[in-house]
């Protein structure tokens, strides 16, 4: 279900055990041939999916659409917040979240700059609020363990707008994808501790900004993208997604 798409007494007659979806992302980058809103579209994508497996079992807030994007800033149509304001603003969420009774909500991410103050967000609110089971799930890593039987393109293959989020975004909205504006690779290799993508987080965190990690604002390879691999990304990580939801569920209980 979709929490604005019921009434108000609609909602008040529901189960308050049923997990509450914050989908969280970006409105950024990602290079010449995806959208701005890629992120985004991404994680309401899922959320789409696993509302097709089991509606009356979890209930999908709005999307908050704009993240922490400030390493994309040089790119331009790049939004950002501050991290403060993020999370400010999934701090007042939660509370009308907890205010109408509800015991588990989980924050599905979509975005890599969103995911340190995410977690942030899950410490602070977790601990000042018992009677509500929180977590935060990024969904390339819910299920990176399968997931990686799809990267075809290796270490960096698979990073930002690169060979997942393109084969995602050819099932999503192929008529937003520009083929003839795909770039190759142009990771610019740096200290090896330093060194990451969507499925091989770094052993350390070097911080740079987007237009130092890639020139074209592509870290990955999109040519690799299909949409036979975007349907087989979705079949892998809704089904995690899906088994989070019924174990906050039965926590609750
Ligand atoms: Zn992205």
């Amino acid at each position: 279900m979709y929490w604005d798409q019921l009434t108000s007494p609609q909602v008040d007659a529901l189960d308050r055990n049923i997990p509450v979806i914050l989908p969280v992302s970006a409105t950024e980058q990602h290079g010449a041939h995806l959208p701005l809103a890629t992120d985004r579209l991404i994680g309401e994508h899922f959320c789409s999916r696993l509302n097709d497996q089991i509606a009356d079992q979890v209930l999908i807030l709005p999307s908050v659409g704009i993240g922490c994007s400030e390493h994309h800033k040089d790119f331009a149509g790049s939004l950002s917040v501050q991290h403060q304001t993020f999370l400010q603003q999934l701090t007042d969420i939660a509370d009308c979240v907890v205010k109408y009774g509800f015991k588990n909500m989980l924050v599905l991410n979509s975005h890599g700059g969103n995911q340190a103050i995410g977690q942030s967000f899950v410490e602070i609110y977790g601990y000042r609020h018992p009677e509500l089971n929180l977590a935060i799930a990024t969904w390339w890593r819910i299920a990176a363990e399968t997931l990686y039987k799809l990267n075809d393109t290796g270490p960096g293959g698979a990073g930002h707008a690169g060979e997942f989020e393109t084969s995602l975004m050819l099932v999503i909205a192929p008529d937003l994808v520009h083929l003839d504006q795909v770039q190759s690779k142009a990771n610019v290799p740096t200290l090896a501790w330093a060194e990451g993508d969507l499925l091989r987080g770094p052993k350390a965190g070097l911080y740079r900004r987007m237009k130092d990690m890639t020139p074209n604002g592509v870290y990955g390879e999109p040519a690799a993208g299909t949409r036979e691999k975007g349907e087989e990304i979705t079949a892998i990580v809704v089904p995690a997604l899906q088994q989070i939801i019924l174990d906050m569920y039965q926590l609750s209980q």
